[in-house]
């Protein structure tokens, strides 16, 4: 039986590049057409693949999430990446949100703190090949250190305070979007934008709702 396009995982794609993203605003070209072309059911377990479409986080389990197709596309947008850009993520989780980044990127370098996700995202994303993501296993508070500076970093958990190596590693004129909040639970999302050595501009972009980033620098 052949499935009409809206019902078909191709076809949920696009109602969701059209209606959660476009539809809500999103409108850089390069960060639709990223969406556009990385299938996001493979990023969760199949008895989870009819809902990759939906627009809302998914379990990936050890108590963590995908995020929602919408925000990963904010996210990005507001990363302004370029293709010659060097982005570091911090929370690996399914590995999705650093496919996308790197068909817009150089090269991505992806951090996440828990040994059996970031063992099946690496997995997922050779066996998909996304040959300019590096999988790191390590506290991403502390950054990457040994592939900086990054020309654009982005925290997909939520942080208490901006950890300062992670703004040490940027370039001058790197963004950071990351999401801060004094509970572990709720936080603004906020832009770093590095514009001299010792000078940064934030600005504060909206209310989401992430997992907490835990580590050294962090709760
Ligand atoms: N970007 C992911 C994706 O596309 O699937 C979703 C990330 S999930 C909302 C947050 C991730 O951050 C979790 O996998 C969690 O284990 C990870 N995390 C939390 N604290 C961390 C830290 N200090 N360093 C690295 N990863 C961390």
């Amino acid at each position: 039986m052949k499935l009409p396009f809206s019902k078909t995982l191709d076809g949920r794609r696009e109602i969701m590049i059209r209606e959660h993203l476009a539809g809500r605003g999103i409108s850089d070209p390069a960060v639709l057409s990223a969406m556009r072309t990385v299938p996001r059911e493979a990023f969760v377990d199949s008895n989870l693949q009819d809902l990759a479409y939906d627009d809302n986080p998914l379990p990936i389990g050890d108590g963590q999430t995908i995020s929602q197709p919408y925000i990963v596309a904010y996210m990005i947008e507001a990363l302004e990446v370029t293709p010659a850009d060097t982005v570091l993520e911090i929370g690996t989780g399914s590995g999705y949100a650093a496919a996308v980044l790197s068909r817009m990127a150089g090269h991505v370098h992806t951090v996440e703190r828990l040994e059996s996700l970031a063992r099946s995202a690496d997995r997922r994303l050779r066996m998909l090949g996304y040959d300019n993501v590096t999988v790191h296993l390590g506290d991403g508070t502390l950054g990457w250190p040994e592939q900086a500076p990054y020309d654009a970093v982005v925290v997909t958990a939520g942080a208490p305070h901006v950890p300062k190596q992670l703004l040490g590693q940027l370039t001058i004129g790197g963004r950071m979007v990351i999401p801060v909040g004094s509970s572990s639970h709720m936080q603004v999302l906020f832009r770093v934008r590095r514009t001299d050595e010792h000078e940064f501009r934030q600005e504060e972009l909206c209310g989401v709702r992430f997992v907490p980033l835990i580590g050294a620098d962090a709760w």
